[in-house]
């Protein structure tokens, strides 16, 4: 899929791309001609991050570019964008500075060509620039290969609910499972409860699309077992406590947390990681009708853990609480949830920051190293014991929200814990799944967070074995 924007250097014919910064512009001006040196200059070109300058041969033709990138060893993955959004359609040879490594540049170079024109009565026109770079073959091809999965998560989340409901996401995933020989198993509509999930039955019963809970198999059942959780809110209107229309406009995004399980898996399925996988994702739209479920509301939980609903629009903890129970009842070696579940974590760290919750220390060092490492930032918060108080019911077992406006992501997370069984090793991805503005690379709309980080982790601990 994006294999077309990146070739091997094989002495093939291609524009030279050389990368600057502002103190390595004047190496490269050593020993040019005085005429390209001058051209620089008039042009006020500084090698600034994400400046550009195309140099004119004598003929009047493109002699070569100039890109300013970060100071620093490594590309980001962003670096590059800037010129792979902008330059002239062409084949462009990779010329660093020194000894600058490509690293995670090629993410960014291969993102600067995603488009989502699905409803454009005319597509863009599709100007690709490939860059010739490397020598090796697997690294180019693992960047396709993450670039391919961050596009997957975007055109998910992007395509609105209309056309992304729980049905549709469930073909999505059965696709996906197809395409890498994965057992995929539907439960839909009054077969939930039936099956023991009355909290997916609950939260999606008033829509018009059956909830559903989409189970995923691939692998070799003595490998490690590895498990992906992701909230399928195909459209959240909050239910009957509806959320007022400036919070329900971006709602088709809550199904974000499945499209980062999704998209995990390609990963996984596509490097053939020596891990047993398996990926749930309780999909439903949360939507109002005659049978909605309602505040005050009790349901009993898949394990056995009654819930008093406190708030209708806090659905995505009650669709993952059987989900996780599920998913415990085989103990999985590695246990992740991914879900845009809450404001609170917003307002504490923004929308670029994810929140990682996770009761094993170990776990979370070591995602926090990857997660540095690929810049694809995620920050601990606290499964904080004392808070759990605030989800205290008065009739049943704990409560779905919190009377309390602190701590909403903190409560969220603890409520998920307690569907979470005490040996498995488990963490929780508050995550917001959307570029509220636009970047090279990064347009405004569905983005990926936290899945390069997580797809490094699983990479680290089960390839090298
Ligand atoms: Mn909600
Ligand atoms: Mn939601």
């Amino acid at each position: 899929m994006f294999t077309q924007y990146i070739e091997l250097d094989s002495g093939q014919p291609a524009t030279p791309l050389w990368l600057v910064d502002e103190d390595s512009l004047a190496l490269w001006r050593d020993g040019r001609e005085a005429r390209q040196v001058a051209w620089v200059a008039a042009q006020g070109f500084k090698g600034k991050a994400g400046d550009l300058l195309l140099l004119p041969a004598a003929d009047g033709q493109c002699a070569g570019v100039l890109a300013g990138v970060p100071r620093g060893d490594a590309l980001g993955p962003w670096d590059l964008a800037p010129a792979a959004g902008r330059l002239p359609a062409g084949r462009y040879r990779l010329l660093p500075d020194g000894k600058r490594q490509l690293g995670e540049g090629r993410l960014g170079w291969l993102l600067a060509h995603y488009r989502f024109d699905r409803y454009r009565s005319e597509a863009a026109a599709t100007e690709p620039r490939v860059l010739v770079a490397g020598e090796d073959a697997t690294v180019n091809l693992e960047a396709c290969r993450q670039a391919a999965a961050v596009a997957l998560v975007r055109d998910l989340v992007n395509t609105p609910a209309g056309d992304m409901g729980p049905a549709v996401l469930a073909d999505a995933a059965r696709q996906l499972a197809a395409r890498h020989g994965a057992e995929m198993h539907e439960t839909i509509g009054d077969a939930l409860l039936a099956e023991g999930f009355p909290t997916i039955h609950m939260v999606g019963r008033a829509a018009a699309d059956a909830p559903r809970l989409i189970d995923i198999r691939w692998g070799d059942p003595d490998h490690p077992k590895v498990t992906l959780v992701g909230k399928g809110v195909c459209f959240d209107s909050g239910g009957l406590d509806l959320k007022p229309s400036s919070a329900m406009l971006l709602m088709k995004k809550d199904m974000g947390g499945a499209a980062h399980a999704l998209a995990l898996a390609q990963m996984v399925m596509d490097a053939r990681l020596p891990v047993r996988l398996r990926v749930l994702v309780p999909a439903v739209e949360n939507s109002v009708s005659g049978n909605a479920f309602r505040p005050g509301d009790v349901v009993r939980t898949r394990k056995g853990i009654t819930v008093e609903i406190g708030n209708t629009d806090a659905e995505g903890r009650l669709v993952l609480a059987d989900a996780l129970a599920l998913a415990c009842e085989e103990t999985p070696d590695l246990l992740l949830d991914f879900a845009t579940l809450t404001g609170a974590a917003r307002v504490a760290l923004g929308p670029e920051l994810p929140a990682l919750f996770t009761p094993d220390t170990t776990l979370a060092t070591e995602l926090a190293a990857h997660a540095d490492a690929v810049s694809d930032p995620l920050w601990r918060l606290p499964l904080w014991d004392g808070y759990r108080d605030m989800l205290a019911s008065t009739v049943a077992d704990i409560n779905n929200s919190s009377e309390s406006g602190f701590a909403g992501a903190i409560t969220a997370a603890l409520f998920l814990q307690r569907f979470v069984a005490s040996p498995v090793t488990w963490a929780h991805f508050d995550l917001y799944a959307w570029n509220g503005s636009a970047k090279p690379g990064r347009p405004k709309g569905g983005e990926a967070m936290t899945l390069r980080a997580c797809w490094a982790l699983l990479s680290a601990r089960f390839i090298a074995k």
